[in-house]
């Protein structure tokens, strides 16, 4: 039962617009309204808010938006077939929806947007990493969106969220949390897209922080963090001489052992040799 809006049920949506789903383009679709309104509670109160949506599709997750008071919606469809479902959801909601079809990486979407902003999008999975790295890492901090609801293979969230010690550590979990909190806030089984993807899903929410946790240059922390974990399995002194001819010194100038390897350095570790570095 559709409770969220007048609009028809989705699966009537994708029959009457031939929405079949494309693989290339990571097309597995939400059909559950409420699950999508659940979804577009995770980012908090969207009255007031902005929200940049990437990858519509026949608009489940903009339904839930906009039921859940967005003052507006851009969604951003890459897929062409998407917008005549799309332009019923704009009539629904006069004045609410503006609909961009364009490819979310060749655009500049903030110029579309009125802060406060946040972001919440179920991501194309081929290119939902790209996306999170280009909204991590903006030419100014504080950036224009406040938070970030973002859905990705359950594998992808975990390395988001990930803390020192194990495999899914790495250069994702520190340009996450070097200026975000991040936790995940749903767990979704294959069965609830369709067609089922052959993995989980996760919802992710980052908040912005006002200022990094830890003072660095973003480029040297950049990096240091993306030549330390290349050769994840050396130790630092080896996976990082290429950075400097003094690394070893560097090393201990910021508390680290140069026998220690990526995966065990905290936050705080890269920050501070990416200060040593710098200076
Ligand atoms: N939001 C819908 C939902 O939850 O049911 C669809 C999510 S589906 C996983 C991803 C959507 O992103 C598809 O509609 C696909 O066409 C679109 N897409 C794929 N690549 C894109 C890109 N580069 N820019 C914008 N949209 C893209």
């Amino acid at each position: 039962m559709n409770s969220i809006d007048s609009l028809p049920p989705l699966r009537a949506v994708i029959a009457a617009h031939g929405l079949s789903a494309r693989k290339a383009l990571g097309q597995n679709f939400l059909l559950d309204l409420n699950l999508t309104a659940k979804i577009a509670r995770q980012a908090g109160d969207l009255t007031g808010c902005d929200v940049l949506e990437v990858g519509p599709g026949p608009g489940g997750l903009t339904r839930g938006l906009l039921a859940e008071g967005a003052r507006r919606v851009v969604a951003v469809e890459k897929d062409p077939r998407c917008l005549p479902a799309l332009a019923e959801i704009a009539a629904a909601y006069p004045g609410r929806l503006e609909v961009l079809n364009a490819d979310a990486l060749a655009l500049d979407w903030a110029a579309h947007l009125t802060p406060p902003v946040k972001v919440v999008a179920n991501l194309p999975y081929n290119v939902g990493t790209e996306l999170l790295v280009r909204w991590l890492t903006p030419p100014a901090w504080p950036p224009v969106w406040s938070s970030l609801t973002l859905m990705f293979q359950r594998e992808v969230a975990e390395r988001i969220v990930a803390q020192p010690g194990g495999k899914a550590y790495g250069r994702l979990a520190l340009l996450a949390q070097w200026r975000c909190s991040a936790r995940i806030v749903m767990s979704l089984p294959p069965e609830a897209f369709s067609p089922p993807p052959k993995v989980h899903s996760a919802v992710v929410h980052l908040e912005a922080l006002p200022e990094p946790r830890f003072p660095a240059d973003p480029k040297v922390l950049e990096r240091v963090v993306a030549t330390a974990f290349n050769q994840r399995r050396k130790m630092l002194r080896a996976a990082l001489k290429g950075l400097s001819p003094e690394i070893e010194d560097h090393l201990r100038a910021a508390g680290l052992a140069p026998t220690e390897r990526a995966e065990q350095v905290p936050l705080e570790g890269f920050c501070a040799l990416a200060r040593s570095l710098a200076g």
